[in-house]
């Protein structure tokens, strides 16, 4: 074994763990990262670039349909999985190279394994005994799997971005954010795709009406819905799988996917010897300055369970190493995060539901408006824009902007900085629209509900 000693070791080279090494090693702190797989963890591997890259492929058989409307004699345009997956594989490639670049720019030392505590100031990591005064554990989470027969051969998003070919019937279970943008990226793609959710709704904890409208577009699209339902059993037999349902028919799907939540990802890491304590469903338990049950070491990121978003990680990142390296104790804000679903449409969102707001606030005003986007009314699309703006009405600040539509996500996060920083709607009723846009509704919204 070889013995080494940092003051200051991250385990997990995902969003939140490379960002919080690089800054700690470039205020000239010893800092090592342990990471058995590439570099980026789920958000640049298996989850948010990849999921991107395949809904900007999936969207295109939109931009097919609509050519002809504008003009463009249309053909038959020919899409091929391999190609995807292969520029995908490039891609995730070149970014795994340019987080190694920026650890070691900032002097981190890279540990390509797995670690594991040995005890409160120990961790193994492959044929290294590491030593450090502080421990960051930011090791993310892995999907959670039910234990149906065919578990081996059910799909997570993990294998999905991979499939050998794909599939022309699957049943995606689930209906959060993985199973929503991955039913669209299936749609779009030509796969008959159907969801199967346990309850009445998906996206649960979004905005109700929000969800409605979504639904109703995916519907449009041809994505059918099981709901208030869930399969007891599947097994995998001549090449299909079949699913059964509690007292109802067998139906056959050529895939499965679940998409049902993920877990921490904390198997190998040995918690009970650093004493590092863990809540129910595992995550890791951490006080308001991301601080263990054990004071030398800190988590951050989805193995805490908190909000599971990589800008969330990020941030959390840059506060600890702050709170750390200039002795402060400042604790974490989880207000106003905005949002996105890269489903299509897209969906994105601000601030609170208008349940939550009502809940929350004496009164409020809410304006609502759905309109079909200039882009679409030379064609048959059905879509629509869907805005919610949920305004207190006792100072007129905005509580809560929800927009279904194309680029939701970049006009929400443009948005998003006013509304953090008290936006309200007289500010918006002050702001000239820049027309023709969909987003413009946004400044000229006039009708209460
Ligand atoms: P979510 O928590 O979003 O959704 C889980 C889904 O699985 C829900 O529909 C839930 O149903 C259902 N479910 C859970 N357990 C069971 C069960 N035992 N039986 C039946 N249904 C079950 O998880 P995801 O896996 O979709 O995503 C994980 C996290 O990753 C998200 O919370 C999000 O934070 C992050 N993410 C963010 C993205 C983005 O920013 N665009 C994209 C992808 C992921 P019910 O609603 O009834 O509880």
């Amino acid at each position: 074994m070889i013995k080494r000693k940092f003051d200051f070791f991250v385990i997990g080279g995902g969003s939140g763990g490379v960002r919080a090494a690089r800054v700690a090693a470039s205020r000239g702190i010893k800092v090592g990262l342990a990471e058995g797989w590439d570099l980026g963890g789920t958000c640049v591997n298996r989850g948010c670039v990849p999921k991107k890259l395949y809904s900007y492929s999936s969207h295109f058989s939109d931009e097919f349909n609509l050519m002809s409307t504008f003009g463009w004699k249309s053909f038959k345009p020919k899409f091929s999985w391999n190609k995807l997956v292969v520029n995908k594989k490039k891609e995730i490639k070149r970014l795994n190279e340019i987080y190694k670049g920026l650890l070691k720019n900032s002097g981190v030392e890279i540990f390509n394994d797995f670690a594991s505590f040995e005890d409160q100031y120990t961790v193994k990591v492959g044929k290294n005994l590491i030593q450090s005064k502080l421990f960051l554990i930011a090791v993310g989470t892995k999907p959670r799997k039910l234990p149906f027969s065919a578990q081996k051969k059910i799909i997570t998003s993990d294998d999905a971005f991979d499939l050998k070919k794909l599939p022309k019937k699957i049943l995606i279970l689930g209906g959060g954010y993985i199973a929503v943008e991955f039913a669209s990226i299936f749609n779009g793609l030509g796969v008959d795709v159907t969801m199967c959710i346990r309850g009445r709704k998906i996206l649960k904890g979004f905005d109700d009406d929000v969800i409605e409208h979504l639904s109703i577009q995916m519907k449009e699209r041809g994505i059918k819905f099981i709901t208030s339902s869930f399969p007891n059993e599947i097994n995998f037999e001549n090449r299909k799988f079949n699913v059964h349902f509690k007292g109802k028919k067998n139906l056959k799907y050529d895939l499965v996917m679940e998409a049902l939540g993920r877990e921490p990802n904390i198997n190998s890491l040995k918690l009970n010897l650093a004493k590092v304590k863990r809540s129910k469903n595992d995550s890791i338990i951490v006080d308001n300055y991301f601080k263990t049950s054990n004071k030398n070491i800190y988590a951050i990121g989805d193995v805490i369970d908190r909000v599971q978003l990589t800008p969330v990680a990020i941030a959390e990142a840059m506060h600890i190493v702050n709170n750390i390296f200039n002795k402060s104790k400042k604790s974490f804000k989880y207000s106003n995060i905005p949002t996105a679903v890269f489903s299509n449409p897209n969906f994105a969102c601000i601030g609170l539901t208008e349940w939550e707001a009502r809940k929350k606030f004496k009164k409020i005003d809410v304006f609502t408006s759905h309109f079909k986007p200039l882009k679409y009314s030379l064609s048959k699309l059905t879509d629509k824009v869907y805005i919610k703006l949920i305004v207190n009405s006792v100072d007129d600040k905005i509580i809560g902007l929800h927009y279904l539509g194309e680029n939701a996500a970049e006009i929400i996060q443009g948005f998003a900085v006013a509304v953090v920083k008290g936006l309200k709607k007289s500010d918006l009723d002050d702001t000239i629209g820049i027309h023709p846009t969909s987003a413009e509704e946004i400044v000229t919204m006039k009708d209460k509900n």
